[in-house]
């Protein structure tokens, strides 16, 4: 069977000829698979039915708009939800089991959060039925004696109750206002106020008001909010996103600890939060934008290692062309090429802010080289950087050479931008879409922004945003860039596509990253050397001198208590739980991370 799906957004029939339509074989012999429609407001319509899927409308539409997909027969039987004529369209539905956390893994588009929304009641199914209204009658009679009837069937007559944490914080955040510990109280149907604020260290920010809160915060106090809440079925849409490593680990507890007896489905990207919080694993693969089908379930540890091979064996199905690879590197390029020079050096430096004080040891940066920065949260990372680049001045110790320009990706992204991505790139660079054809390759189309250029900021989803901020980072032309974080909202494949156009850019224009993330898995892929903050979050920290990955990565996990094992298929890390015969065994050979 066949999937059209137009993105009309970027469909301009006064601007394009509407090339689509003429050319299509079918209506060239007299029948009809494409025309104009007044159904699309005088855009064009595909009809599935009769259209052979050649491919030739989608080559020759100037604005990338047409997406044309085979997906095996048997999926028909399987349609879920069509979002309109030509719109996305999902196939199956996880099955949820009560006391069993479900984890959901897969790329951006493929229908996660619909999923959620379907599960949650929120989106009625229409089973591809765009004809009639769906209705919550038709979605019982569709599944009748399958393992889905009875949940349906108490969601709809209101015997269960769903509390649903939303992927994109940043809505949430401009309608709560008041303390942290007020809000939540409020909200506190199950009387566990305490046990929420002590599973997820919610001490320090206890008293803060909303509007302040640094991102990791707001991510606790709604994620808290939420298992406050009373319900049988819990739906978190990305919950680790901005929390650090330790943070991602105590969140996964609590939720498992809070959770039991209930109905629980995740979506996450970090494949060690999954893997530590999740009893079983649903891989949604597809074609983002286009179509998303639901594989069956599997065991964590299997479930992951086949998304990671690309592979799922139960079905005898490849979801991507290519393996993720997981391997750590002491020696890189820079290292063995040999007309690398020093770009900038630090001696031992201290800074003392207020009531926060920093302590940073010597070090240098080469041309070209990408540090990657670990560390909690609050512990002066920035500080580090904006000292650097000479923002604010150390009390001691001297940096060389002074001057050296900075282009920086916040942490938080928020859509305050009027205009479309077009002009959000140009007034980050002006004319860089038309006078840097290398820029547009190497960045613009690898993060598939080409296709949003005419889009608005404020319209655009969590990873199109972040991707469209690292884009506008690196159109300036710096001997020194800060991406803090720009992993959160991306999807495992995503990061790979962002952390090789930092690197690219790096190498060429020999200036210095800096890396802020707290995926581990994307320093093992593109940082040169780590540097490791420690200290206590706020009042004082101390920044090792860069260190090979190797020695970064045991520091800092020895610091915040954690060893991690590689799995024997995959190689991927996997968080060993404290205690356990692994994690006693590594801590007494200083052993934090696996090689
Ligand atoms: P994910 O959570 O996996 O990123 P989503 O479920 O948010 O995916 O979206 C899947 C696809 O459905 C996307 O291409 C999105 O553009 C499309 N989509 C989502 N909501 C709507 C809607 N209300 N109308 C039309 N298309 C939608
Ligand atoms: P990180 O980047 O690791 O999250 P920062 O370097 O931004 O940490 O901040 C470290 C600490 O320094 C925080 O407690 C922050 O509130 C404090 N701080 C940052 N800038 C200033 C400043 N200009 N004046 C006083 N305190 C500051
Ligand atoms: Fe023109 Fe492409 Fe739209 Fe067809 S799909 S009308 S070619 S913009
Ligand atoms: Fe026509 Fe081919 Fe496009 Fe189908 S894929 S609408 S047959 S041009």
């Amino acid at each position: 069977m066949r999937v059209a799906v137009i993105a009309y957004d970027s469909c301009k029939p006064d601007k394009c000829g509407i090339e689509c339509v003429r050319f299509c074989p079918i209506n060239r012999s007299g029948s009809k698979a494409i025309e104009l429609s007044q159904e699309a407001s005088g855009k064009p319509v595909i009809y599935e039915e009769t259209c052979i899927g050649c491919g030739i409308c989608v080559k020759k539409c100037p604005f990338d708009a047409i997406s044309i997909v085979n997906v095996p027969d048997n999926f028909e039987k399987e349609v879920i939800h069509r979002y309109g004529i030509n719109g996305f369209e999902l196939f199956g539905l996880p099955i949820l089991k009560r006391d069993n956390i479900m984890g959901l893994l897969g790329k951006n588009g493929t229908g996660k959060t619909t999923i959620l929304k379907i599960l949650s009641g929120e989106l009625i199914p229409n089973f591809g039925d765009l004809e009639h209204e769906p209705t919550p009658e038709k979605v019982l009679q569709r599944f009748k004696g399958k393992e889905l009837y009875s949940y349906f069937s108490d969601l709809y007559n209101k015997k269960i109750k769903v509390v649903h944490k939303i992927q994109y914080i940043e809505y949430v955040s401009k309608l709560l206002k008041g303390e942290v510990g007020g809000l939540l109280k409020k909200v506190d149907e199950r009387g566990k106020l305490d046990e929420v604020k002590s599973l997820l260290y919610m001490d320090s920010f206890w008293n803060k008001d909303v509007s302040t809160l640094s991102g990791g915060e707001l991510q606790k106090t709604i994620v808290g909010a939420a298992l406050l809440r009373s319900a049988d079925v819990y739906a978190f849409d990305e919950p680790s996103s901005y929390l650090d490593v330790r943070e991602r680990i105590n969140l996964a507890k609590a939720i498992r600890e809070l959770t039991k007896g209930k109905y629980v489905i995740v979506v996450d990207h970090d494949l060690i939060v999954l893997d530590y919080i999740a009893d079983m694993i649903s891989i949604l693969y597809g074609e983002g934008g286009v179509y998303g089908k639901v594989s069956k379930t599997y065991s964590t540890r299997v479930g992951i290692n086949s998304f990671i091979d690309g592979y799922l064996p139960a079905e005898n199905m490849r979801i991507m062309d290519y393996k993720i690879e997981f391997y750590l590197k002491d020696i890189t390029d820079l290292d063995v090429r040999k007309d690398v020079s020093e770009k900038l050096l630090w001696q031992r430096m201290t800074k003392a802010l207020d009531s926060f004080s920093l302590v940073v040891e010597e070090g240098k940066a080469r041309e070209g080289e990408i540090i990657g920065l670990l560390g909690p949260n609050g512990i002066g990372k920035t500080t580090f950087i904006r000292m650097i680049v000479g923002e604010i001045q150390p009390d001691t110790g001297v940096i060389f050479p002074q001057g050296l320009t900075l282009s920086y990706k916040p942490q938080r992204i928020v859509p305050n931008f009027e205009g479309t991505v077009r002009e959000y790139l140009e007034q980050a660079s002006k004319d860089i879409l038309s006078t840097s054809s290398w820029f547009y390759e190497e960045v613009t189309r690898r993060l598939k922004l080409h296709k949003l250029l005419d889009s608005y900021v404020k319209n655009l989803s969590g990873g199109e945003l972040q991707k469209l901020y690292v884009a506008a980072a690196l159109a300036k032309d710096a001997d020194v860039y800060l991406f803090d974080e720009p992993s959160s909202y991306l999807d495992v494949e995503e990061r790979y596509v962002v952390a090789k156009a930092i690197k690219r850019i790096t190498r060429e224009r020999k200036s210095v990253t800096f890396l802020v993330d707290h995926d581990l898995a994307i320093h093992d892929y593109i940082s040169d050397r780590i540097m490791v903050f420690s200290g206590i979050p706020g009042k004082e920290g101390h920044a090792s001198s860069p260190l090979t990955l190797s020695k970064g990565m045991n520091m800092f996990l020895k610091g915040i208590g954690l060893t991690f094992r590689r799995d024997a298929d995959t190689g991927r890390p996997r968080a060993n739980k404290i205690g356990s015969y692994l994690d006693r065994l590594q801590r007494d050979r200083n052993e934090y991370y696996s090689m």
